[in-house]
């Protein structure tokens, strides 16, 4: 087979990636619905004629502007028969379908997209994994330097990459000035703003709207579990830290939860499959969310951890249910203060937190307001930015 066009390997179809090419198309086999593809590595790729037809990249069929397609295969001919198919000098897979439309798939993407149990394996096995963590991980808490994220995109996107899948970060070297945290944050994306401001100042204050504007022991939560979707990253720079107590807690959610499903599968089901409200009211503001406390995706993976104790109603199940809801509820309670996934750290002048605050749950010890200032200021950024920015930096 003859090499293919290098100008093909940038970006041959309707997306910003570039798709190397792992192995070439070998031969074509016609069936009733699909088309058989064998790889030179051997494996045998179906695609069906819906797909195929679907996935035209042909400037008909896809805007090339925005690289969106224009073609829904509802207006496709059914049945779809493919009138010729064959694999070109390229290397391609060309298709003429029967209304006298043209397709041609380029090798790279193909196998990039088949859905062969094989490649769908590989593809699964690929996909990023959190890597969980306990009270060990203190000693090696993933530390980046500010200017080196700020000036170069390499330690930028080492740092976001620690921060998808380790969930909890340290910047080191920050200036101690209040302009500083809304230029880091929007090296990754915007902020996400919320009723508590684009910025908000963690500090004790009289008319406090919040526990955390306190100087209380905060127990371990996620920030603003009363939104539908909770803030995806949370930043904590510290100004100044001369107050006694007042130190930062960690614990990875996931790991809790997975613990839970490992030790005791019948908690875990609970706080997965029942609704609990979390409710945050001041003079001006009313939030409320009904949700599970563990969420997971599609895979039954742990995607998402809500809690805030102090801002949680009163819990409303079946009355056969509530004493279930209880065990459960208490036994993730006590696992947030059992020793073993706990990191505790103090955050001083010019360090700065960033986690990932629907995994990572956050506590601050007591600290004594008069004994010095303890200033943070903090924001947030969604988790869809965070995976955006990475994406393009990868490309
Ligand atoms: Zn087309």
């Amino acid at each position: 087979m003859n090499a293919i066009d290098p100008s093909l390997e940038a970006a041959p179809v309707a997306d910003w990636r570039s798709y190397p090419i792992h192995a070439d198309l070998m031969s074509l086999q016609a069936a009733s619905d699909h088309i058989a593809v064998t790889w030179s590595d051997s494996r045998v790729s179906p695609f069906h004629h819906q797909w195929l037809r679907d996935n035209c990249s042909c400037s008909q069929c896809v805007y090339s502007v925005t690289r969106e397609q224009l073609f829904e295969i509802a207006d496709a001919p059914e049945p779809l028969h493919p009138q010729r198919t064959r694999i070109d000098e390229q290397g391609q897979l060309l298709i003429d379908w029967q209304n006298g439309h043209h397709s041609a798939f380029h090798p790279g993407w193909l196998r990039a997209h088949a859905y062969d149990d094989a490649s769908r394996a590989e593809r699964f096995a690929q996909r990023p994994q959190s890597r969980l963590w306990r009270a060990e991980m203190a000693e090696q808490l993933a530390t980046f330097d500010y200017h080196a994220v700020m000036n170069d995109d390499a330690t930028l996107l080492q740092w976001l990459l620690a921060v998808r899948d380790i969930g909890l970060t340290q910047l080191q070297g920050v200036p101690t000035t209040e302009d500083v945290l809304p230029v880091l944050a929007t090296r990754i994306s915007f902020i996400r703003e919320s009723n508590f401001g684009v910025l908000f100042d963690v500090q004790s204050k009289a008319d406090a709207d919040s526990n955390a504007y306190t100087a209380f022991n905060l127990p371990l939560h996620t920030d603003l579990p009363t939104r539908e979707l909770q803030p995806g990253l949370q930043f904590l720079h510290c100004l100044v830290n001369n107050a006694t107590g007042g130190e930062s807690v960690f614990v990875d959610g996931f790991a809790i939860a997975e613990a839970l499903r490992q030790e005791t599968p019948e908690l875990f089901r609970i706080l997965c499959e029942t609704p609990v409200e979390f409710r945050n009211r001041s003079r001006t503001s009313d939030y409320h969310c009904l949700a599970s406390i563990i969420a997971l995706d599609a895979y039954g993976a742990v995607s998402e951890i809500r809690m805030g104790n102090f801002l949680r109603s009163a819990f409303d199940a079946p009355v056969a249910q509530m004493p279930a809801l209880y065990s459960a509820y208490r036994r993730f309670i006590e696992m947030t203060r059992e020793a073993r996934f706990r990191v505790q750290r103090r955050l001083d002048a010019g360090q700065l937190w960033c986690f990932d605050n629907r995994r990572t749950l956050h506590a601050r010890t007591e600290f004594d307001p008069t004994s010095g200032a303890r200033h943070f200021k903090g924001c947030y950024v969604d988790r869809d930015e965070l995976l955006s920015r990475i994406r393009v930096l990868q490309r």
